[in-house]
């Protein structure tokens, strides 16, 4: 069982099935954490800036842009294969 270097959750990962590289996240600190090593595995705490703050501001301008109806589906232009 692999834990979380930050919490010590447990993580839902089997060793055998992870690969180098490879990014998890802990189920109980969201935190994102890189396969640097298998056998053993090692993970690294992949740090982002401070979160905790940015989330009420990011809250803030989702409210602010609400022109969601605005976003044009350009997909479809490049689904011309036939
Ligand atoms: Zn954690």
């Amino acid at each position: 069982m692999i834990r979380c270097p930050e919490c010590s959750a447990e993580i839902d990962v089997d060793e055998d099935e992870v690969e180098e590289g490879e990014i998890l996240s802990c189920p109980e600190c969201e935190s994102e954490l890189e396969v640097s090593q298998i056998h053993p595995v090692h993970l690294n705490i992949i740090s982002e800036d401070d979160d905790d703050e940015d989330e009420e501001e990011e809250e803030e301008e989702e409210a602010e842009d609400g022109d969601k109806d605005l976003i044009e589906e350009e997909e479809e232009e490049e689904e011309d294969e036939e």
